[in-house]
């Protein structure tokens, strides 16, 4: 039985449709402005054509985008891109400030998502893949903020990359009520892709940035244990966020507290502050 239980599985799309509306968008002429900007390309004639459309008309990543850029100072433009990109994957390439969310990935994520002991119900596989992709973006866009905020990672990108997936969903849910909402679909995806026990090792997005359940356990660990945002109080029941039994129950109110204690300092000067 699975669970999801921020929004109903369908029709996300007429909930973001009028956010996505007013989004910010990239300057028709000359540079554009800083922040996330989104561009779509018409999906190829493929099997998941569809699929790839319907996650584009939910709006979903003109409704993150406005949030990240409402949350954060972001110093430069950030280009967020939906291409055909001959695999499936999903990359941040700094020296062009752009974020690639490839149509082969969501390919990719259905064929996953119906392999699966027990797979996803045709009637929740929108749901999944909008969400699953969206916690896709999100850790993109925590890695091109590491690199514009100039954060040190020392050895540890990926997990420096995965506490400021955190906070980034933490802080953008606290912006406006769409926001929270697409906070809330991305975590739901990430509890799907986290019932991917093996991802296939061909998928270049998890080759290169193995988000393993223990990772995504890590993640919404640090946001279900927020005090601010209660609503995501029905995380820790997740068997994602347990630890094996051996190590005693996990407290994820006080991974949460940690750290925000240690990213405080860091974060302060790059946070825009909140609107209402
Ligand atoms: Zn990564």
């Amino acid at each position: 039985m699975r669970r999801r239980r921020g929004l109903p599985l369908v029709g996300l799309g007429s909930l973001f449709l009028a956010s996505a509306l007013t989004a910010q968008t990239p300057g028709q002429k000359g540079t554009p402005e800083p922040g996330f900007h989104v561009r779509y390309r018409a999906p190829a004639a493929s099997a998941y054509a569809e699929r790839v459309q319907a996650i584009q008309e939910d709006g979903v990543f003109d409704v993150a985008v406005d949030g990240l850029n409402r949350t954060f100072r972001v110093p430069r433009p950030v280009q967020l891109e939906l291409v055909p990109c001959g695999r499936g994957t999903a990359t941040w390439r700094a020296a062009e400030r752009k974020i690639t969310l490839c149509h082969e990935l969501v390919g990719a994520l259905e064929e996953s998502f119906s392999r699966l002991e027990e797979p996803v119900p045709e009637g929740e596989l929108p749901a999944a893949l909008s969400g699953a992709l969206s916690f896709v973006f999100f850790h993109e866009a925590a890695h091109a903020l590491v690199d514009l905020f100039r954060f040190p990672t020392r050895a540890k990108l990926e997990a420096t990359v995965d506490e400021l997936t955190a906070i980034m969903l933490l802080e953008t849910s606290l912006g406006l009520i769409e926001a929270e909402a697409v906070v809330q679909v991305a975590i739901d995806g990430a509890l799907y892709l986290a019932d991917v026990p093996d991802m296939p090792a061909d998928l270049a997005f998890w080759s290169e940035h193995r988000l393993t359940r223990d990772r995504i356990g890590d993640v919404l660990c640090l946001v279900g244990g927020s005090e601010v945002t209660l609503d995501f109080d029905y995380l820790a029941d997740e068997p994602v966020l347990q630890w094996p039994e051996e190590f005693g129950k996990r407290d994820c109110r006080f991974e949460n507290s940690d750290l925000y204690q240690r990213w405080q300092p860091r974060l302060k000067p790059h946070l825009k502050p909140k609107e209402n």
